[in-house]
């Protein structure tokens, strides 16, 4: 009894001395002829339609074709094809009086007694352990139990062996992403310690050779942006400028062990792209306003001149209208240029109370003479934002601007502010022809405009409402839209308050 357990220790400990499935195998083998004394001995394995996938022999390997050749056969008919339809072990006294034993071409050794064993691998049968002796009645009835543990325990190890190979080989091919990719990616712990770069990541950090491994991240780098996105409480993306100019895109996930993982992509090149084309956009739009002015003051010059005709001022209006619409598109495009490239708003504390004063002073002549009520709700005093009184009343004015614009002679517009948290929100409502759910999440848009039916008698360029949303964001908040078609709009604005 104590032999057999030692017999069992070894086996343990052999199984767990490698993960190689192969030589795993093969040592269980070794042992077990050793210890039951049998000539040699095989171990076969297979997968779910019964095919064999290796055959490991005690001393030479079969070539697959040879294997498959003869357990083709074997595994149907022969010993090992009963086991694997009784499931279960056995042992074969006599060869010569058992015909489960099928003599085949070539073999090798004379066989008279087998002992067979079958390997589970969650409950299905994934090989079997065959020992051979050459002399009949060699195994007794008590060696079934013991070869049914040393199964039970290869059949253990080789499922550890496999999941191990599967892990290995998902870690390699992760490994050749992660450092074969022109990103870097950072690693980094709980305990705010550097677990990961990648090549791309200690390139552009310039740590090659040095250290890094579990130093904390204010080792790596001063540069208080990145540190912002390596940081426990880093936005999800954003924007990272590098020392050497380099502009990044960060972008920030946690793994279920609360790594924190830091991809950051090159956006210089698309940044620069960028700023050409705002460049071209502004220098192009801005040579466009002085031949506009030229062609309204001809216009202006011809009426002048002398008498024109029904006909001729009807042409002028056209030539006027058209130039108009130009002239508008071309001040849109050059103020949302202008703004876009704004990096920083000379700002001042405002009083909310005051920008929808002035937007009302802008806007009721518009709706006065359109015969729209222009309803101003209570507006709440003291809330104090941070930004640009110009800009903000630019912002709401376009907000009732479209509104008066798009909602039909003697509608009504709504103008509102609330304070929700620590946020104004000011809100312009109209009962005009709404907007649809399919052109809703596009009205911010640049040059977007909707229904060409009401959009070609309105003018307009398509850019008002990204006016708004960019000088919005330059506030730190946040503008969207709620709206009906045939029942009204209500775009709103939400901006951080000054707490003091
Ligand atoms: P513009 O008014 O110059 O066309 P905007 O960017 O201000 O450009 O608006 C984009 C589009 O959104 C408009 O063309 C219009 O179709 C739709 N829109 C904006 N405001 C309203 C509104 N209050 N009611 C209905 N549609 C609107």
């Amino acid at each position: 009894m104590s032999e057999e357990l030692g017999l069992l220790n070894r086996i343990s400990e052999e199984l767990n001395k490698d993960l190689n499935p192969d030589r795993m195998l093969r040592r269980v083998l070794n042992l077990t002829v050793v210890h039951f004394d049998a000539s040699t001995g095989s171990i076969m394995l297979f997968d779910e339609q019964h095919r064999v996938t290796a055959f490991i022999l005690q001393q030479e390997d079969l070539s697959r074709a040879r294997a498959s050749r003869i357990v083709g056969t074997v595994l149907t008919e022969g010993f090992a094809g009963w086991m694997l339809k009784k499931q279960q072990g056995d042992i074969i006294h006599d060869t010569y009086q058992d015909d489960r034993w099928i003599v085949y071409d070539n073999q090798p050794y004379d066989v008279r007694s087998v002992i067979g064993m079958p390997l589970r691998r969650r409950q299905r049968l994934v090989g079997i352990l065959t020992l051979v002796h050459d002399e009949a009645h060699h195994f007794k009835q008590n060696n079934l139990s013991l070869l049914n543990a040393i199964a039970g325990q290869a059949a253990i190890a080789l499922e550890n062996a496999y999941l191990f190979r599967q892990t290995e080989q998902e870690r390699i091919k992760l490994s050749a992403i992660i450092n074969g990719t022109q990103d870097a990616v950072l690693v980094i712990s709980p305990k705010n310690e550097l677990i990961l770069l990648n090549p791309t990541a200690e390139e552009l950090l310039k740590v090659n050779g040095y250290d890094w491994y579990n130093q904390p991240i204010t080792s790596l780098t001063d540069n208080k942006e990145l540190l912002k996105f390596l940081s426990p409480d880093a936005p999800s993306t954003g924007e990272v400028t590098l020392t050497d100019g380099r502009v990044m895109w960060a972008s920030v996930t946690k793994t279920s062990a609360q790594d924190r993982v830091t991809v950051l992509r090159d956006i210089s090149s698309y940044k620069e792209l960028d700023r050409m084309k705002r460049r071209f956009v502004i220098a192009f739009t801005h040579d466009l306003r002085t031949p506009l002015a030229t062609v309204k003051g001809y216009v202006d010059l011809l009426r002048m001149d002398g008498p024109v005709t029904e006909l001729q001022e009807e042409d002028l209006v056209g030539i006027s209208t058209a130039t108009h619409a130009m002239k508008s598109l071309v001040e849109d495009l050059l103020e949302l240029s202008r703004l876009e490239q704004l990096e920083h708003l000379t700002a001042e504390v405002i009083d909310m109370q005051d920008v929808i004063q002035s937007s009302l002073i802008y806007m009721r002549p518009a709706a006065k003479s359109k015969r729209i009520e222009l309803i101003v709700g209570e507006i709440p005093t003291g809330l104090m934002v941070e930004g640009s009184n110009v800009l903000l009343t630019r912002a709401i004015s376009n907000f009732l601007d479209n509104a008066i614009k798009y909602t039909p002679r003697g509608g009504q517009v709504r103008l509102q502010m609330n304070q929700t948290n620590d946020q104004a929100n000011v809100s312009v409502t109209d009962n005009g022809p709404g907007i649809s759910a399919k052109d809703l999440p596009r009205v911010f848009e640049k040059f977007f405009r909707t229904r060409a039916e009401v959009d070609e008698s309105v003018p307009g360029t398509g850019l008002g409402l990204s006016i708004v949303k960019t000088i919005v964001e330059h506030h730190q908040g946040e503008v969207w839209v709620e709206s009906k078609p045939n029942e009204g709009s209500t775009f709103t604005m939400s901006l951080p308050l000054v707490i003091e």
